[in-house]
């Protein structure tokens, strides 16, 4: 995922606002000021995270505000909520940023990403050929990080210790 452009952020919260007007919702000072967090994160994270992440910031959000404004922006598309095989959903932002597939840790749980037309391709050749408007895909590569010890679990529990999060039990199994 690339760096955040400011022009992706205006952009978001211009379809956020037509949205919201448009399904006559509030238009929240708290619900941009959570696009504008998604918006400049870099990575798939859960409610938790971003809720906490937010606190961090001194914004004054519940997470039941958290909660319901993903799944507004979810419904507009300007965040993508994937399961990645746990039970926690995991978000990251959309609008403007590249198509991409994703390959998941089954040791640390990182998730990575990468991107390839051939995917595509795959998409519409499969589409054409049974007459399938296919309109969006999942693919997960699983396995483990080629690296001992591997860099990701590392990071991940720092990262988890910063946020005075206790590390989820799947998170400190080793495996060795
Ligand atoms: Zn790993
Ligand atoms: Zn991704």
């Amino acid at each position: 995922m690339s760096a955040p452009k400011q022009a992706n952020i205006d952009s978001a919260k211009t379809i956020l606002r037509a949205y919201l007007e448009n399904k006559g919702l509030r238009k929240t000072p708290e619900r941009f000021a959570i696009l504008e967090e998604i918006y400049n994160r870099a990575d798939h994270f859960d409610v938790d995270e971003l809720y906490i992440s937010m606190k961090n910031k001194n914004y004054r959000v519940s997470r039941a505000t958290v909660y319901n404004t993903l799944d507004v922006l979810v419904d507009c598309n300007l965040v993508t909520k994937h399961q990645f095989g746990r039970n926690l959903a995991q978000y990251e932002k959309s609008y403007g940023y590249r198509q991409h597939d994703h390959l998941i840790c089954t040791d640390c749980h990182k998730v990575m990403e990468f991107c390839d037309p051939r995917v595509q391709n795959i998409q519409n050749m499969v589409g054409d050929m049974l007459k399938f408007n296919v309109m969006h895909h999942s693919l997960i590569f699983y396995g483990s990080c080629q690296r001992d010890p591997c860099d990701n679990r590392r990071e991940n529990e720092v990262e988890k210790d910063l946020q005075g999060v206790p590390a989820r039990p799947a998170e400190v199994q080793t495996t060795t």
